[in-house]
C-alpha cells in the first residue's frame, strides 16, 4: 500500500534513531509481531515480562508506516458518537468500550513518561463543538450519556465559548484530560526499550508468504528466510488487509498540515484539541515545539492519484478553515501529507481471528483513535495468547452482533 504523501514532520523530530539489521537467516520464536509501528510496540510492551521469546519485524524502517503521519490526538470518543455506540451494540458494550479506551489514554501516558526517547505526551482538554445549529440536541443527549457514565465532561453554550475562544459556536462539550503525543518518538522509543529487555527486531524485511501447520505457522521473507511461531501478530496497521480481506473496515484518503511554530497561543484557551461534529470533521491540536497540526477533510476515494492530486488544494483549505477560528493567528504549513486513514463500519475496532488463520491475530484498531485502539487490543491480546481468554474480547471480535445498524 502507498501508505501516504507529503512532507512528513514527525521524523525531522528524532534525527539519528536506533537502526536495527535486516532478518538474514531462518529463525524461530514464540511470538512473531509482523510490524514495527505504535500497535506492534505496544503488542511487544504487554507481551515483554510474560518470558515469551518474541520478534518484531517491519518491511520498513521503524515507525515509518502510519504511524510517522499521525497526528496523534488522544482521545476516546471517536468518530461513531457514545449515542451512535449505544445505538449499535447497546450501553453496556459501548460504555465498557469507552471506559477500555480512557484506561489505554492512562497507560499511554505512564508509558510515555518512562521512556529514554520523550515523545512529549502532554495532557489536554478537548473541545467538540456544533458545526451547526441543528447539532445542539445531538450533544445534549452525548453529554448526558457520557456524565452519567462518570466521564469527565462539561456541557458549554454559545456565552461560555464565547468567553473561552475567538469564535462563536451554538455548543460544545469540553473534555478533560485527553492528550496528544509524538507517535514516532512513542514508537521509535518504545521499541529501543523493548530491544534492551531483549526482544529481537528486525528492519526492511517483508513478509510474503507463509505455511501454516498444526501447532506452528512459518511465515518467509521476500528474501526467502523463514521465520516459525507459536503465535502471529499481524500489526500492519492499514496493510492488514494485504494479509486478510476485512468488510468491516473502510479506507478513506485524509489530509494533515504542521505550520510553522507560533508565538503566542493567548486567544487557544488551554491549546485545547479540538473538533467538531460534522462529519468529516478538521480537527487541530499543538505541538511540543509550538505547531500547529490541522488534519481532515476526508475523501471517500482509494486510488493514490486522487488522493495527492487534492494535496496542494487541501492544505490551503485546512489553513483557511483553522484561521475561520483563529484568524489572529498566523500561519503557513511548514509540512503537509496526504494518507490512508482506516475506519470500520460500526465505529469499533477489530481484533481478527479468523478459521482460517489458527494462531494469528490480526489487530486493526482502525478509526479516529487508532492509537488508543490499538492499546486497548493490544491487553486484551496478551490474554489471549497467554491465558487464552480476555473478557472484553467478544466486544471487538470481528463477528460482534450489532443490535442496529448505523
Ligand atoms: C493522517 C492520519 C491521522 C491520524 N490521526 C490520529 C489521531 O489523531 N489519533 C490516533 O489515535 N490515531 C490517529 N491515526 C491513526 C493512527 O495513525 C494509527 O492507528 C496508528 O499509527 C497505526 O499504527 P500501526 O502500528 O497499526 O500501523 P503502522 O504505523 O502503519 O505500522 C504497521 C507496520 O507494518 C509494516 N508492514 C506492513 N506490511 C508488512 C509486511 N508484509 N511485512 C513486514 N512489515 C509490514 C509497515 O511497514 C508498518 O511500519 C491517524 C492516521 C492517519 C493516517
Amino acid at each position: 500500500m502507498d501508505l501516504q504523501t507529503g512532507k512528513l514532520y514527525w521524523p525531522t523530530t528524532l534525527l539519528n534513531p536506533p537502526t536495527y539489521n535486516n532478518l538474514e537467516e531462518n529463525i524461530e520464536c514464540d511470538v512473531l509481531i509482523i510490524g514495527g509501528g505504535s500497535s506492534g510496540a505496544m503488542c511487544a510492551h504487554y507481551l515483554a515480562d510474560t518470558g515469551l521469546d518474541i520478534v518484531i519485524i517491519d518491511k520498513r524502517r521503524i515507525g515509518y508506516g502510519s504511524t510517522c503521519t499521525n497526528t496523534a490526538l488522544i482521545q476516546y470518543l471517536g468518530e461513531k458518537t457514545f449515542t451512535q455506540l449505544i445505538n449499535s451494540f447497546g450501553e453496556e458494550n459501548a460504555a465498557r468500550h469507552l471506559k477500555l479506551c480512557k484506561e489505554a489514554m492512562i497507560e499511554i501516558e505512564n508509558l510515555s513518561k518512562s521512556l529514554g526517547i520523550d515523545p512529549d505526551f502532554t495532557l489536554r482538554d478537548s473541545l467538540y463543538y456544533t458545526s451547526y445549529k441543528e447539532d445542539i440536541k445531538d450533544i445534549e443527549k452525548e453529554y448526558s450519556f457520557l456524565d452519567k457514565h462518570g466521564f469527565e465532561v462539561e456541557l458549554l453554550y454559545e456565552n461560555e465559548i464565547k468567553n473561552l475562544y475567538p469564535f462563536k459556536k451554538n455548543g460544545a462539550i469540553y473534555f478533560k484530560n485527553d492528550g496528544e503525543l509524538n507517535p514516532y518518538k512513542f514508537t521509535v522509543g518504545l521499541i529501543q526499550e523493548l530491544n534492551n529487555k531483549g526482544i529481537r527486531v528486525f528492519e526492511e524485511t517483508e513478509i510474503k508468504g507463509r505455511d501454516i501447520e498444526e501447532k506452528a505457522i512459518t511465515y518467509f521473507t521476500t528474501k526467502g528466510h523463514a521465520i516459525k511461531a507459536r503465535h502471529v501478530i499481524i500489526a500492519a496497521g492499514y496493510e492488514c488487509l494485504d494479509f486478510k480481506r476485512e468488510k468491516n473496515a473502510t479506507i478513506v484518503s485524509s489530509y494533515a498540515v504542521i505550520t510553522n511554530p507560533v508565538e503566542d497561543f493567548t486567544s487557544w484557551y488551554n491549546r485545547t484539541l479540538i473538533w467538531e461534529t460534522a462529519r468529516p470533521y478538521v480537527y487541530m491540536r499543538t505541538t511540543a515545539d509550538n505547531r500547529i497540526i490541522i488534519g481532515g477533510l476526508d475523501e471517500n476515494t482509494k486510488y493514490v492519484e486522487q488522493r495527492d492530486s487534492k494535496l496542494i488544494n487541501k492544505k490551503d483549505k485546512l489553513i483557511y478553515e483553522f484561521n475561520k477560528l483563529f484568524p489572529d493567528i498566523k500561519v503557513y504549513p511548514e509540512f503537509y501529507l496526504s494518507a490512508y486513514y482506516g475506519g470500520t463500519h460500526d465505529g469499533l475496532p477489530i481484533l481478527g481471528i479468523y478459521d482460517g488463520l489458527p494462531n494469528c491475530y490480526l489487530l486493526m484498531g482502525y478509526g479516529d483513535n487508532g492509537m488508543v485502539y490499538n492499546m486497548v487490543l493490544s491487553k486484551i491480546l496478551k490474554d489471549v495468547i497467554t491465558k487464552g481468554y480476555n473478557e472484553d474480547l467478544d466486544i471487538y471480535l470481528q463477528t460482534r452482533p450489532i443490535l442496529h445498524k448505523l
